[in-house]
């Protein structure tokens, strides 16, 4: 599995959808750029968020705001106290780890172990295997998940109380090593935040240190009566909206998955006090519904409960997809009460409330919020949809099997020769089409060459012009997934891919 990992990545590379920001001067950590064909991956899936969020709910606005905010915001939110990471440093080989990741990663060597043992008696046993009595009778797999929950009550209880020496205890108590150096040597652990500071403007006292927004819901909490009135929103209704954010992430590795720039598609929907839970609940499904929607297997994304809530929340989950590294987070459904509206009535001293005409009485709403992050989705999208196929003359080809709604380019026109007219007409065909959905006219080596380099692209429909296209203006579809092939007027060609790429 990290083997197709290592693959996807070159072949986001080689096809123009990421490279790594600044490759000539040897990258910047954790930082990338979108190439031609990303761009308009991640611009597709903005948009399919975008209608699906704003678009079909009567009771979800836009906004777009500001990256730079007043610096109290971050203070009022809880972000400059309490936006950070547990870090441990290993004192012999000087690298530094997340505290928490490296008690994680235990945690989940032991559920191995455990696998492991099941796997092996299942294999010895055959048929007459009793799954569910083994794993409640095997003195190891019992001593191991005891062994696994004592530690995970402690880890959770140890996170929630923000109990820095007790999470270095476990570390300790575990005999967890440096993965670098093999040694336990490892030093207290401190808190680390995680939001970039600058400075705006300058005044004779000095400028003003601001921060990178580490998330783009504070915009839309501190615009919530600015919306609510120019939209004569009421009760319950969401604010939509998408933007960069930024975290200067200590454990910056595995791709895009963490980033220290990527971009968010957050909405927060204010509801009555009391009626959170309901509501929770429905944004669950529908997030859910959402990712199942783009087709890459129900089995493939699963909730997971938070056991530590943020100080913020009162119910949280994430939306996790089986990457090539294992189940992983790629939306967070989060219950945040009351707390950032009335924050920011405490910091700001303006009024937060909401005046509901139906109940004649004033209150600060309950929030719901669904925080994706683009770059996670777009991995989780190309890690769907990579596949290398075997084909019938003993070939191989790597085909994007994306959602044809989603492909960087809908449809390409490959003329069979350049020449008697071909490479015109096709051009014609293009020139018109370009309009309704995004086209690439291909006329450079074989016609099979080209036909590899759009499935590895995602290209959903190639269309060949041949000789007789000019007699009977009819032209050769074929389907990336299938690769059949059929033959089709040119007239019909809007139509068919509109109706087929629409989102
Ligand atoms: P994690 O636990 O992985 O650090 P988080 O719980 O801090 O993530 P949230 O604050 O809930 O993440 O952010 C919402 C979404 O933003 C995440 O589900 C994820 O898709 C995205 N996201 C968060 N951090 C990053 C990052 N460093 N790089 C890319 N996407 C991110």
């Amino acid at each position: 599995q990290e083997d197709v990992f290592k693959k996807i990545v070159s072949h986001c590379k080689e096809y123009g959808f990421v490279f790594p920001s600044s490759e000539i001067y040897d990258g910047l950590a954790a930082v990338y750029d979108y190439g031609s064909m990303g761009v308009e991956l991640k611009n597709n899936i903005k948009q399919y968020w975008w209608n699906a969020m704003v678009r079909l709910h009567d009771n979800v606005v836009g906004l777009d705001s500001a990256i730079f905010m007043h610096p109290t915001i971050w203070k009022a939110s809880g972000h400059v106290d309490a936006f950070n990471d547990p870090l441990i440093d290993n004192k012999d080989s000087k690298k530094r780890y997340r505290a928490d990741v490296l008690i994680e990663e235990y945690l989940a060597k032991l559920d191995e172990k455990i696998e492991k043992e099941v796997g092996k008696a299942a294999k010895r046993f055959g048929d007459s295997f009793d799954e569910k009595k083994f794993r409640e009778t095997n003195p190891r797999v019992l001593e191991t998940l005891s062994k696994r929950n004592d530690v995970h009550t402690r880890y959770a209880k140890a996170l929630n109380a923000n109990d820095l020496n007790d999470l270095r205890q476990i570390i300790i108590d575990c005999e967890i090593v440096c993965p670098i150096s093999g040694t336990r040597n490892w030093t207290e652990v401190r808190q680390f935040n995680l939001m970039f500071k600058t400075e705006m403007g300058s005044t004779s006292d000095g400028a003003m240190q601001v921060y990178l927004r580490p998330e783009t819901a504070q915009g839309i909490f501190v615009n919530f009566l600015n919306v609510q009135k120019t939209t004569r929103m009421k009760v319950p209704f969401g604010i939509a909206q998408i933007g960069k954010t930024f975290r200067n992430e200590i454990v910056a590795r595995q791709f895009i998955f963490r980033m220290r720039e990527f971009e968010q598609m957050e909405m927060q929907f204010f509801v009555r006090p009391g009626e959170e839970m309901k509501w929770f609940e429905q944004w669950k499904s529908f997030r859910l519904r959402w990712h199942q929607l783009l087709g890459f297997g129900n089995e493939n994304y699963q909730f997971h409960d938070h056991d530590k809530l943020a100080h913020y929340a009162n119910a949280a989950t994430d939306i996790e997809f089986l990457m090539p590294f294992g189940f992983k987070e790629v939306e967070g459904i989060h219950s945040r009460t009351d707390f950032d509206l009335s924050q920011h009535e405490k910091f700001s001293g303006k009024k937060m409330q909401y005046f509901d005409p139906d109940l004649g009485k004033s209150y600060t709403p309950y929030v719901i919020e669904t925080s994706a992050g683009v770059d996670r989705i777009f991995l989780s999208i190309i890690a769907g949809a990579y596949t290398e196929e075997t084909l019938e003359d003993g070939e191989t080809r790597v085909v994007l099997k994306l959602p044809a709604m989603l492909a960087p380019i809908k449809l390409a026109v490959l003329p069979l020769v350049k020449k008697d007219g071909l490479a015109e007409k096709a051009r014609e065909i293009v020139a018109d089409l370009k309009f309704s959905f995004s086209c690439q006219y291909d006329e450079k080596d074989s016609i099979g060459k080209r036909y590899r380099r759009q499935d590895a692209i995602g290209t959903p429909f190639c269309v060949t012009i041949d000789h007789q296209t000019l007699q009977d203006n009819t032209v050769t579809i074929r389907y990336r997934d299938t690769m059949e092939q059929e033959r089709v007027t040119v007239d019909s060609l809007n139509d068919f891919i509109s109706s087929k790429t629409d989102m």
